[in-house]
Order: C-alpha cells, then structure tokens, then sequence
C-alpha cells in the first residue's frame, strides 16, 4: 500500500465556488423568473484584444511550414517575450534584467510551485485575507503557516513586526481579495524587514496594470533593495485577458544568494531554472507570440481599453456602497471592492440575503480566510448594464 502525502487530510475543503454555485442554482430553480446577476466572479468576460489576437494567430501560422515550425521552446520562455517584459518593466521606471525573467503558464502555477524551494523549517508569513493558493501549496507540504491580520484597522495592509523574525513573507499588492495596495513607504518597511531577517518576499503583482494613481509601486522591484530579497510573480491574465489563453511569468533575480547549512551558496535563480527544466517544458510558443504583442506599447494600450471598462464598473460599485455610507476597500487601484457585511452579518449570511433580496451574486469573504468572515467581495469583471442594475437593487435594500 502506498504511503500517501497525508499533508492533504490537513487542507481546508474548498467549496467556496462549487457551494456559491450550489446555491444560485437552487434559488433559480425556486425562482425561474428572477433575473440573477453574478458580481462573484474572479474572471475577465472582456475578449482578447486585437493585437493579441494577430501574435496568437502569427504564432499557428508559424507551425504551418518547415521552416517556421516551433518544437520544444527553451523551459525559461523565449527570449523575444523576456525581452518585450523588460522592456515593459523599463517603461514603467523600473529595470529588470530580462535572463531573470521565466515565462510560464501562469501565476497560479509559480506561485504554488516556488514552495518546493524552501525546507519545511521556516517562519512563512501569509497575509489573511489572501489569495487561497498560498496557504494550499505550503499545507500540501506539511509547512508551518503563520498569518499576517489584514484587518479594518490596517486598512488589510498589514506591516511588518520588527520584533517577529519570518523567513518567507507572500505578499499580493493590489490584494486579492481587498483591492488593498501598498504604498511605497510600507512596502519599503517590507523590503527593508527582509533585508534585516535575510528573509525573501513572494510578491504576487498580478493585479499591477490596474494600479491608476502614479505614486503607487507596481513592482516590488520599484523598492530600492528588493533584488536582494524578493521574486515577483506576475500573469496576464486580468492584464490582457488571458485567464482562458494562459501566460504568466515570474522574475527571480541572480541576486538572490543563501548559504546552505554546509556553507555553499545556493542561488535561488539556479535552483528555480533547475526546477523548471525538470518539471515544466516551457509555454507554448503561440502563446508567447499573443504575450509578446500585449507587452508592446500599442498592445499595452489595447488592454488598458478593456482595464477601464472594468474600472468604470468598480467605479459604480465603490459609489453606491459610498451612497450607502459602507465603508469599502479597493475599487480604484484594483477590480474588488470589499467591504463588511452591514447589520453584523457573517459572509455567509449576507451572500444569502442579496441573493434573496436583490438577486445580485458576490463571494463571501470567510473563503479567504479567518478574517474575511465579515466581509465580502464584488467583481467589476461584469457586464456594464448588469453592473448598473445590481447597484441600483443593491441601494434600495437595508
Ligand atoms: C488571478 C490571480 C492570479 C493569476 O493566476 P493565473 O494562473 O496566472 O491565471 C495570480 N494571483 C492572484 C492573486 C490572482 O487573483
């Protein structure tokens, strides 16, 4: 009899969507006539835009012909795509170098994967609320976890505690699912606290191109020091649209050099292209031309044309809960806005009551942890009109 990985008894059940699911289907079919509007959702609706498109289709052309034909990619991502993000990167002020970037099939994957990386001795620091696959990937693996309290009295921007050592901290900036950001200062302390704790930062940027006011970092490499401390995931999948198509990417600086317990230097860098050579073949070149067209600045352009269509939504989400007097987090640098349930509700309970009062779906807080249990989440990934009526339901009840 195998031995299984018993770590997995050790995880939370997910059903967070599958009981969402469970009961919109059992309120339509109580309620046939009720129009149901989903603000749950934590997937782009928008379609590719055009450029992208054309690179996807330049990609397929290429298998066409001997001459053009693509076998096995190199696992790191080619280097006309690691290239085209650095320059991205360099547009937006901050210098990346692009041998330290790795292309992959998206953030979901790097940032459950990276945990290989570390032993199971290690102060790990997650943020709750958070991102579930954090707190998952490191369960699965029998770590330790120690949460970080996002809460309204830090404005879910938790700080780090100079009298506390970590050795690994996750962070998610704009956060899913608070839409909090940090600003520079507090990511300063961040960078700044690795620094004294020799500890790395696992920064989750995927939401970076919904950032709109300039001051705010959108790269943790904007922070002077963070080479020496961070590995920064990013995707483009609320980027460009591509939570379907699959491109993400993660940037592991050279910089990043431990001493190993029997005194040699392990580079970080080189321990993770070992693991994606061994494990991971690279993402699909037709792909990687569609990602290569995004990072131009006209592909850039394309996507930000959809971003505002979302942020135009977020907008008239964050102005009736303003209406309402609720206070709310997110909304401008971010496609969540999160909020607590009015009258003491629990997440839960709340979710059956704007189902049952205004048919209008959200994402109870509680499935991101301890401290969401009170709060809850809209998405701007909706359609326009439905976005519209949602709200105005939404501020005729309570
Ligand atoms: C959506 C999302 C991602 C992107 O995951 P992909 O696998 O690239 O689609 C990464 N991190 C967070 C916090 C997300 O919400």
């Amino acid at each position: 009899m195998p031995k299984l990985n018993e770590h997995y008894q050790d995880l939370k059940e997910s059903y967070l969507f599958t009981e969402i699911a469970h009961r919109v289907a059992a309120y339509t079919a109580a309620n046939p006539d009720k129009k149901v509007i989903r603000l749950g959702i934590g997937d782009v609706t928008l379609p590719l835009g055009n450029l992208a498109i054309e690179g996807l289709h330049e990609g397929v052309d290429a298998m066409a012909s001997a001459e053009t034909f693509k076998g096995y990619g190199p696992e790191q991502g080619y280097d006309f795509l690691r290239e085209a993000i650095s320059a991205y990167y360099a547009r937006n002020g901050v210098s990346v170098d692009a041998s330290d970037i790795f292309i992959s099939d998206g953030a979901k994957s790097d940032t459950g994967n990276i945990s290989e990386l570390f032993d199971r001795d290690n102060v790990i620091l997650i943020p709750d609320p958070v991102y579930p696959v954090y707190v998952d990937s490191n369960v699965m693996s029998g770590k330790q976890i120690t949460y970080l309290a996002g809460n309204a009295g830090n404005g879910f921007l938790p700080l780090p505690d100079p009298s506390v050592h970590a050795d690994i901290i996750y962070l998610c900036s704009p956060n899913n699912p608070t839409g909090a950001v940090y600003n520079r200062e507090q990511l300063t302390a961040w960078v700044n606290y690795a620094l004294a704790n020799e500890a790395v930062i696992l920064f989750d940027s995927a939401y970076e191109a919904f950032i709109t006011e300039p001051d705010l970092p959108r790269s943790i490499y904007a922070i002077e020091g963070a080479k020496q401390c961070a590995i920064e995931f990013c995707s483009l999948s609320k980027t460009a649209g591509f939570t379907g198509t699959r491109c993400g990417y993660t940037i592991v600086p050279k910089e990043l050099v431990f001493t190993a317990s029997n005194g040699a230097e392990l580079s970080l860098h080189n321990m993770w292209n070992r693991r994606q050579c061994t494990k991971f073949n690279g993402t699909s070149y037709i792909v990687q031309k569609g990602a290569a067209a995004v990072f131009t600045e006209e592909g850039m352009k394309q996507c930000h044309e959809n971003i505002r269509y979302y942020q135009e939504n977020a907008r008239i989400i964050a102005d009736t809960l303003a209406k309402k007097g609720i206070r709310f987090y997110g909304g401008v640098n971010s496609p969540y806005i999160w909020f607590e349930c009015p009258n003491q509700m629990e997440s839960w309970e709340f979710f059956d009551y704007l189902l049952n009062h205004a048919q209008v779906v959200g994402t109870p807080g509680a499935g991101f942890g301890e401290n969401g249990k009170n709060f809850f989440r809209l998405t701007s990934f909706g359609n326009h009109e439905n976005t519209i009526e949602a709200m105005q339901r939404f501020e005729k009840l309570f």
